[in-house]
């Protein structure tokens, strides 16, 4: 049966590591979401093992989460395999109380944990409580607003009426 599903997942994140002479191939193993079918993403391909920090290798063989990770935001590994990562409902926004007495405008700042790719005008609306029209009213911000980023940036927020 064909299955025409372009969605996959690592699932709790395994590598497998094959040894070969001294070259070492390791992949990330991932598994289609609807028919369930395991495929492997190439992380290193026939690479001498002297060349392998040893940390970095111990990772691959004990499935260290924060290198399933790092692997998976590595630019060079997506375009390689070609695939991008779905963040719908993937990412947490922590905002520190704002304080509603304080005098406007105000400014803040938004930083990245990782590059999750996310609206301006949306991430905004939801850290401080605004509508999105509110938002595009008082924000003043030197990046366009509607536009994805995955980079941190200030912005300034003014009195409202
Ligand atoms: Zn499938």
């Amino acid at each position: 049966m064909d299955c025409r599903s372009e969605s996959a997942t690592t699932g709790e994140g395994r590598f497998r590591v094959n040894a070969n002479r001294k070259l070492l191939d390791v992949w990330l193993l991932v598994r289609c979401v609807s028919c369930d079918r395991t495929s492997k993403l190439t992380v290193h391909e026939r690479t001498p093992v002297s060349s392998f920090d040893p940390a970095e290798l111990h990772g691959y063989r004990v499935n260290d989460p924060e290198l399933v990770a790092s692997r998976l935001l590595d630019p060079l590994l997506a375009r390689r395999s070609r695939f991008a990562l779905d963040w719908t409902g993937a990412w947490r926004l922590d905002t520190p109380s704002v304080r509603r007495d304080e005098a406007w405008p105000v400014q803040l700042e938004v930083l990245f944990e990782d590059p999750v790719p996310v609206r301006p005008d949306r991430l905004i609306a939801q850290g401080l409580g605004l509508s999105r029209p509110e938002v595009l009213r008082r924000i003043k911000c030197d990046i366009p607003l509607r536009r994805p980023t995955t980079a941190g940036f200030t912005f300034t927020v003014m009195a409202g009426d």
